[in-house]
């Protein structure tokens, strides 16, 4: 051929291509043209196209072969050399192809004259429809330079031939299983449950439309000006330090900024534009190439590269495309599975709950805001599935498992069968934890103990009905803020916590006041950027920190606590005190609003109860000081083990590294627990670890006697402690965190097996 670089060879056929895409005849006639144009620039003597036509590839057109067999020839998936390609989408180059083990003779093709075979997949939205092949009478290898046109055409293939509609779009989306076959995945348990749906990306997919360039300069314009943007964000988003709006960490920016700035990849993608292709043809075509050369070498190092390139790909498609809508503004459209690397939590809130029947996070911890926000609205979640974006097609059928960790993707008819008979059966195990609704959480020798819910949605509150729970002990005020557009106003925040303490009735709901910062990033309240440069917002400028600061804020919301409560008995909590005189400026703050409201005539609350959150370890240090100011003391395991154990809660390394059952947290506990015992004032827990059975006994067992946990853990937990002997338990814990075992979860399980305790 009398080309000599790829991308003279591609330009060349794509040149001659785009008057055959630009024409008004049939499709049927445009592939008859297409093979003619790429056998006689390649010099091959055959040229065939195979679609993917109900499950099997059919000849379509070619050039060379026995025109006979056009729409007679099938394969199946998997048969012969382009069933090969199709299956794995993946490229073949032979000299000799009859001595491929996956050789398959078709005698009515007449192509036993030819020796050498190359084929490349046609993909559309990362999946093969068809198969665009070359065949030589001699026996020789095609170099790279045809290899690469061949690649290039196939993408320009893939957009004439779903203009046309001559493949299934539900091929394209996945749909169809027997195309794509049935995939497991497994990852780690964040929400318990379980739940059906077609998979939806946060971020979408773009679906490249069009493929060959009409004004190759147009198109260099356009991915210089998306890479200055794209360069921009990033830069951005490392600045907003360790959490992005989206969650992403430190270490992934780090990568993509490495790659965001790399040469190469821009100089690859402007040589694919040269050969004729648009901004959006040629990333797609460079992310295609950069695929296939990072499966030849197989390293999973490399691989975990790989999704952050591919992250970026796809950030740069959406910014050249303009499609830069996540799922949710879009809106979802039937029941779903949403995937994404990571999430904040405001971009959950941003779902339809109704719809939204699982996440699937590539990253995610158990304590991460995200995945309480997700458990508060009863999603269940699966963290740390490395693999989902390159497994899971978007439309795809899912099924998620979240008890038991795994993920069917595009589910055979058993699989679907066993999952729902799975269903059933958590369906069954709820009914009969709804049964103990009315059941008092009391241990078996007489100890009444106090279980509560979490909550920080209006909705929540249909739990403590459902729940038979004794109140709400942890209400997370945050999340209206988290879900507002702008700065609530005093009176809508007013209206809630009035409507939430109504509902509530004659049960106690404890107020937490914002813990806004950290993970929780406020948009509208960073524009001074008075945070967006921390490097550590879990230990930065947060909470309570924030709040007395911007006093403004803390006051509008006491204000809203204090007419709320009027005639009944208000329950206050700071988070995130560190210090004594913390509690005393956020005291004086709320007297001081009631004061004005008394002065003005409004009506008061009967009472204010004030307690604090235990968070910060140093506090405990100093607890003498402040316990006989307080009415009681709520221990929010979540922040305090990431601080006993210096281990970012929200990092996915560390996610299943410390234990909560470790000796260390245990102690700690314990001895805040009898501090505040001698002084009379109760102490209680309002992180995660007390939603567990095991973690919640081990508790009771240092003396804990309330919990506030998240509503679906009331009934597991209720069925433990109306089968526990605390007084046993106390002994044994006594014993063991005298002489703690490494393994104490193992201990734990164990006792309680031999003690019949119900942990489920
Ligand atoms: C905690 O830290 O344990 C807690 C309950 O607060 P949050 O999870 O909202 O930080
Ligand atoms: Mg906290």
């Amino acid at each position: 051929m009398g080309t000599s670089s790829p991308t003279s060879a591609a330009r060349e056929i794509l040149t001659r291509l785009h008057d055959v895409m630009a024409s008004r005849g049939q499709a049927q006639a445009k592939l008859d043209q297409v093979v003619d144009i790429i056998a006689k620039a390649l010099n091959s003597e055959v040229c065939s196209i195979y679609l993917l036509r109900e499950g099997e590839l059919e000849l379509f057109a070619t050039r060379g072969l026995n025109k006979a067999a056009v729409h007679v020839t099938k394969l199946a998936l998997g048969e012969g050399l382009v069933g090969t390609i199709a299956e794995h989408n993946e490229t073949l180059n032979l000299a000799e192809a009859t001595s491929h083990p996956d050789f398959a003779y078709k005698p009515e093709t007449g192509e036993e004259l030819y020796h050498s075979f190359a084929g490349v997949p046609i993909v559309r939205a990362e999946r093969a429809v068809g198969v665009l092949s070359v065949q030589h009478e001699s026996a020789r290898r095609y170099d790279d330079v045809e290899i690469e046109a061949l690649q290039t055409v196939a993408m320009v293939l893939a957009e004439l031939i779903a203009g046309a509609g001559l493949i299934d779009e539900a091929t394209v989306r996945g749909a169809d299983t027997r195309d794509t076959g049935s995939a497991r995945l497994t990852g780690l348990r964040l929400v318990d449950g379980m739940g059906a749906g077609l998979a939806v990306f946060h971020q979408p997919r773009v679906v490249v439309e069009h493929t060959v360039a009409e004004d190759i300069e147009a198109e260099r314009h356009r991915v210089y000006s998306a890479f200055d943007k794209m360069r921009d964000q990033i830069d951005r988003m490392m600045s907003q330090a360790e959490f992005g709006a989206g969650g992403e960490h430190q270490d992934i920016l780090a990568t993509y900024k490495m790659f965001a700035y790399d040469e190469g990849w821009s100089r690859r993608i402007n040589a694919a534009i040269d050969s004729g292709l648009t901004a959006e043809a040629a990333i797609e075509r460079v992310q295609q190439r950069t695929r296939m050369r990072m499966r030849e070498i197989n390293d999973p190092l490399l691989a975990d590269r790989m999704h952050d390139l591919e992250d970026l790909s796809n950030r740069l498609l959406r910014i050249v495309s303009g499609q830069l809508g996540t799922a949710a503004q879009i809106g979802l459209r039937h029941d779903s599975i949403l995937i994404a690397r990571n999430l904040g939590p405001a971009e959950l809130l941003e779902y339809d709950r109704r719809r939204l029947k699982g996440v699937i996070l590539q990253e995610g911890s158990l304590t991460s805001h995200v995945v309480i926000v997700a458990r508060a609205m009863g999603v269940p979640v699966l963290g740390r599935v490395r693999d989902a974006r390159r497994a899971i097609g978007e439309g795809d059928m899912v099924l998620l498992d979240a008890v038991q960790g795994t993920i069917s993707v595009r589910p055979s008819a058993a699989m679907e069968e066993a999952f729902d008979t799975k269903l059933a059966l958590g369906q069954k195990r709820r009914a009969e934890f709804a049964a103990m609704r009315d059941l008092p959480p009391v241990t078996t020798d007489g100890t009444r103990i106090t279980l509560m819910v979490n909550a920080g949605l209006r909705d929540d509150v249909a739990a403590l009905d459902t729940t038979g729970a004794d109140g709400i002990g942890l209400f997370r005020t945050e999340f209206e803020f988290l879900v507002s557009a702008e700065l609530p106003k005093r009176e809508r925040q007013q209206r809630l916590y009035r409507d939430v303490m109504e509902a509530a009735g004659e049960k106690p709901v404890i107020f937490r006041t914002v813990d806004v910062g950290g993970d929780k990033v406020l948009p509208y309240m960073n524009s001074d950027s008075d945070s967006a440069d921390e490097e550590n917002p879990a230990m930065g400028w947060r909470a309570l920190r924030l709040a007395l600061e911007r006093d403004a804020l803390m006051k509008a919301q006491a204000g809203a606590l204090i007419a709320a409560a009027a005639g009944k008995t208000l329950n206050v909590m700071f988070p995130m005190v560190s210090e004594p005189w913390e509690f005393d400026e956020a005291h004086a703050l709320f007297e001081k609003q009631r004061t004005a409201a008394a002065a003005k005539g409004k009506p008061l609350p009967l009472a204010i109860r004030y307690g604090t959150m235990l968070e910060v370890p140093a506090l405990a240090e100093v607890l003498d000081m402040l316990l006989p100011r307080l009415d009681f003391l709520s221990i929010g395991t979540n922040d305090l083990t990431q601080f006993l154990f210096a281990a970012d809660r929200a990092h996915p390394k560390l996610a299943e590294r410390y234990d909560w059952l470790s000796p260390a947290i245990l102690r700690f506990i314990a001895r805040v627990v009898a501090q505040g015992k001698a002084a009379n004032v109760p102490v209680g827990i309002c992180g995660e670890m007390g939603g567990k059975p095991l973690e919640a006994m081990a508790l009771m067992g240092i003396g804990i006697e309330r919990l506030s946990i998240t509503p679906a853990a009331i009934g597991p937990v209720k069925a433990m402690v109306r089968s526990l002997d605390l007084s046993a338990l106390r002994t044994a814990m006594g014993e063991l965190l005298a002489a703690p075992r490494r393994d104490m979860r193992e201990a734990l399980q164990q006792w309680a097996k031999a003690n019949g305790v119900r942990i489920s």
